[in-house]
């Protein structure tokens, strides 16, 4: 299961309680969420909108979460090298990818 961002209205979805969700895939169709597929959401968990301070998208298409932006540097000598933030590089993702063929090669 993973999220995605919904095509239409910017909502973070489930790809596994979305009807239909895999058919459109299949379709090369832009990802619709579940209200946008039946009209009513799911409610096994609230709307979220895809916000890009907080969300990515990767190549593949799914939604995840950015770590934390603001290192925790307001506790000076508390130099521990097991809080390493994870590379912020490893998550930029310039624009969203939604699904869409790769024509290399
Ligand atoms: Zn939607």
């Amino acid at each position: 299961m993973s999220l995605f961002k919904c095509s239409r209205c910017g909502t973070i979805d489930n790809t596994g309680m979305t009807p239909g969700f895999w058919i459109r895939v299949c379709k090369k169709l832009d990802p619709l969420c579940t209200e946008c597929n039946t009209g009513k959401w799911h409610d096994v968990f609230p709307k979220e909108a895809f916000d890009p301070a907080t969300h990515f998208i990767d190549d593949v298409g799914h939604v995840g979460y950015m770590p934390d932006p603001e290192p925790a540097n307001d506790r000076p000598g508390s130099a521990d090298k097991n809080t390493e933030v994870l590379n912020h590089e490893t998550f930029k993702s310039p624009m969203p990818r939604l699904l869409r063929p790769d024509k290399s090669g």
